[in-house]
């Protein structure tokens, strides 16, 4: 647990939360200012800032975790929808410094708006920065 964390206080129990499921690894929790009805967030208990730092075990497992909880929305909240989003660094949007994966139930009609402005970049851009990245 990182000092002056609220994720790792919220995640580990010591600060209350509207608590949907919790293992030995995550505490998933509602989001206090969600977006739509039903907006989550999956916390791993031991503190991890952003997905760089994440350790194997917890990112391997957060998905399977996103896709029961993912489930449980659909049957239980009937969304028609569901976004996740993780935010990395305060440029991506993130604002608390431990990581946490929303699970954003999505409804038709509710009114928010998860995107980005699409550009239109060559292929020989394209190619300069595949090969930016991995040439
Ligand atoms: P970020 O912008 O870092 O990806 O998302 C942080 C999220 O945490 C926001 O959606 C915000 O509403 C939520 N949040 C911040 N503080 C608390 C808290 O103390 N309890 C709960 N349940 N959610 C919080
Ligand atoms: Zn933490």
């Amino acid at each position: 647990m990182k000092q002056d964390c609220i994720f790792c206080k919220i995640a580990n129990g010591e600060i209350p939360a509207k608590t949907l499921y919790e293992d030995e690894r995550f505490r998933v929790i509602l989001d206090l200012g969600p977006a739509t009805k039903g907006h989550a967030l999956i916390l791993p208990k031991n503190h991890a800032a952003n997905l760089y730092e994440l350790p194997d075990e917890d990112a391997m497992a957060v998905l399977p975790l996103a896709k029961k909880m993912g489930l449980l929305m659909k049957s239980r909240l009937q969304c028609d929808g569901l976004n996740l989003v993780q935010n990395n660094g305060e440029t991506a949007g993130q604002t608390v410094l431990h990581f946490h994966l929303h699970l954003i139930p999505r409804y038709e009609g509710d009114g928010q708006r998860i995107g980005w402005n699409p550009t239109a970049p060559s292929q020989e851009e394209l190619e300069t920065v595949r090969k930016e990245i991995v040439g």
